[in-house]
């Protein structure tokens, strides 16, 4: 009996949370961090309008921090504001940006300045993705996922940094990938764009941890419930048993990615940063890498 309850208690330390697959609050949230882990704060978070940045401003919100959720559709972010709002009790300030034009960001940014007062903790989890072999992938279409992915997590974390940051330390959560581990088929595009944010997690812990700011990278493996998952075939891997390689047996879902980002964000973590925390169930180390089945999802995707 006693193995029995050592089994079960290491059951629950990878039992995933609830999570709903739309982008809507949690039904139910039971908290596992201290409620007040980031009372009084305000995280800016790029792409917060859905998915994973959609449950990281609930999950943040659910801990006292207020948030600012900056993507390009206003309107899309602005009915996102108003279910999160709802849901926790905070404020939430939807803004409209394209991280790649670095004057939205300065207004955005001027923006919520004045509203709030201040911004502790930068989420970068604007990206585009979409599966295609390189011989497909048009020059423009590498150029783009660069332009939003890299540049704009370059943009915004300058933009961030002449703003605020340089003067009252803060903290930066980049949302990478683990797609250029193993050279990914069908993500050369992705895959060399997250690669490059991953160096510059680095490069930027190392030249503003003196102004107290740290600098982490989260690299999720596939999580359910997002256009991510939807887009590159996560229905295809379930189907065809695919998830039974992954180490854990499953996929993650956007909770457990919130919640590491949490704790990136947080003074849990206040002595790492310049680091890359991989969240994916040990996914990408078991994982299949086939090109010519890949090839095969992406094009019955496409229909
Ligand atoms: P998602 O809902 O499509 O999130 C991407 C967000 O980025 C959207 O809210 C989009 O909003 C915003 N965005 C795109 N281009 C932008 C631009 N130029 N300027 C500002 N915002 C822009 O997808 P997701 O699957 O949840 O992914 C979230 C993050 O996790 C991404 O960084 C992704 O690479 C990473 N990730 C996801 C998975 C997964 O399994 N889902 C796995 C590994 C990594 P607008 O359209 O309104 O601009």
């Amino acid at each position: 009996p006693a193995d029995r309850a050592a089994m079960a208690e290491a059951a629950a330390a990878s039992r995933p949370p609830p999570d709903v697959d739309t982008d809507d609050c949690l039904r139910e949230y039971r908290h596992l961090f201290s409620p007040d882990i980031l009372a009084g704060q305000v995280a800016f978070i790029t792409g917060g309008g859905s998915g994973i940045g959609f449950r990281i401003a609930e999950i943040f919100m659910r801990h006292g921090c207020r948030t600012v959720i900056a993507s390009r559709n206003l309107q899309r972010v602005s009915e996102a504001s108003k279910k999160l709002v709802a849901a926790t009790g905070q404020q939430c300030l939807p803004l409209s940006i394209d991280v790649r034009q670095p004057q939205t960001i300065v207004a955005a940014v001027d923006e919520a300045l004045k509203e709030f007062k201040r911004i502790d903790i930068l989420v970068n989890g604007a990206a585009g993705n979409f599966l295609c072999p390189a011989s497909a992938l048009s020059f423009n279409a590498f150029k783009t996922v660069i332009d939003i992915d890299t540049i704009g997590t370059f943009n915004t974390s300058k933009v961030l940094f002449e703003k605020y940051f340089r003067d009252h330390g803060g903290v930066i959560v980049n949302i990478t990938a683990t797609l250029s581990y193993r050279g990914q088929a069908l993500q050369v595009h992705a895959g060399t764009a997250k690669a490059a944010i991953d160096a510059m997690t680095r490069h930027l812990a190392v030249e503003w941890g003196p102004n107290n700011i740290r600098v982490n990278s989260l690299a999720p493996g596939p999580i359910t419930g997002t256009e991510g998952y939807r887009r590159l075939g996560g229905r295809f891997a379930e189907e065809g048993s695919q998830f039974d390689v992954i180490p854990l047996q499953r996929a993650g879902n956007k909770t457990e990615i919130a919640h590491s980002t949490l704790y990136l964000a947080s003074p849990l973590s206040s002595y790492v940063t310049g680091t890359t925390l991989v969240v994916d169930g040990g996914s990408w180390l078991t994982s299949a890498n086939n090109f010519s089945a890949l090839l095969g999802i992406a094009s019955s995707s496409a229909k």
